[in-house]
């Protein structure tokens, strides 16, 4: 058995370990005695898996309308769907982690009203803490699709095998040694937006200074090494420029943000996914043609004629649109209807 990722010293021994801690993984992909369709299905959007989306406890009929073929038990079963997986931690720093996500949790509760900054945590270590294992666990686990650069994710390796566990301690303690320094980040969150909205986890592969992630109802950046620039996404950058940026020194303050910061970004999220989606659709098209011994590839008229079909098929019910097999039997009858 390998060794723990984060102390290195104990056999990984621990199965079913979450890459992102259940408290904000069950906001965004949780289907506990709803009944709106859309609250529970959860994304990830990737540059190294694009074709991954995913809800991780979704209900099958979503997750096909997403993945466009059946997820089986055995699929699930063998762990295909990402951000829990096996043999990555110790027991121990398991537990420790679910220490420090145990007492962050707590802080969910707070409220407070949109465009005004909140202290969060007094305790700014232990939110350093528990931001500093999401990132890091996002970067290591197989299927996140983000990745830190490996000095960083080495960095925040170092920090969370010495630190982890670390309770009484002294901000002054903390400061020797440097390693703490220079970390930074800040963050926005639209308060109790997953109550009547679904919510995504997103890693913007693209940009890495700072570090861009959307988990749940938060907007975070984070950066190391260096002063913290844009994302690049207007309405955000505007908000994190008046907002507070938090170390492990500096107590933790939030900016709470209107929704409407949140449905931009989702927004920007679908339109990507429907791209990747149309443009997948339009490969199986020409693969489907030329097997069937047409020639190069089918025309963009078809092709358009196509994926109207399928989403404007509103007789489908809504575990069946989107399947495979409702998209076999679209493509089939156009290209028959055309001499395919
Ligand atoms: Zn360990």
């Amino acid at each position: 058995m390998k060794n723990c990722l984060i102390c290195n010293k104990n056999p990984a021994d621990k199965t079913g370990s979450h890459i992102i801690p259940h408290f904000l993984l069950k906001r965004i992909d949780n289907e506990d005695g709803s009944t709106k369709r859309d609250k529970e299905m959860g994304f990830l959007l990737s540059e190294f898996h694009p074709s991954s989306y995913f809800g991780r406890a979704t209900k099958p009929e979503t997750l096909e309308k997403v993945y466009g073929e059946e997820v089986t038990e055995e699929r699930i079963a063998n762990n295909k769907i990402p951000l829990v997986e096996d043999n990555i931690f110790c027991s121990d720093c398991e537990k420790r982690l679910g220490e420090i996500e145990s007492q962050y949790s707590e802080t969910i509760k707070h409220k407070c009203k949109p465009n005004n900054n909140y202290q969060n945590l007094e305790d700014s270590f232990l939110a350093f803490i528990f931001w500093t294992s999401i990132v890091w666990r996002l970067s290591i686990a197989q299927k996140s699709g983000f990745k830190l650069n490996i000095s960083d994710e080495e960095r925040l390796q170092m920090i969370l095998s010495q630190f982890l566990s670390i309770k009484n301690y002294d901000l002054d303690d903390l400061k020797k040694g440097g390693i703490l320094e220079n970390i930074t980040y800040k963050a926005l969150r639209s308060i109790d937006y997953s109550d009547g909205k679904s919510t995504v986890l997103f890693c913007h592969p693209d940009i890495q200074n700072p570090y861009f992630f959307v988990i749940d109802e938060f907007i975070l950046t984070f950066s190391i090494e260096k002063s913290i620039s844009q994302t690049g996404f207007e309405s955000i950058d505007d908000e994190f420029s008046n907002c507070e940026i938090n170390s492990a020194f500096s107590g933790e303050f939030i900016r709470s943000v209107e929704p409407k910061i949140i449905d931009g970004i989702q927004e920007y999220f679908y339109s990507e996914l429907s791209k990747r989606y149309l443009l997948n659709l339009s490969k199986e098209i020409d693969i489907i043609h030329q097997r069937l011994g047409g020639r190069g590839l089918l025309s963009m008229s078809i092709k358009e004629e196509i994926a109207k079909r399928i989403i404007n098929d509103d007789e489908q019910p809504s575990g069946v649109k989107y399947t495979l097999k409702h998209k076999a039997r679209i493509i089939f009858e156009v290209l028959k209807k055309y001499g395919g």
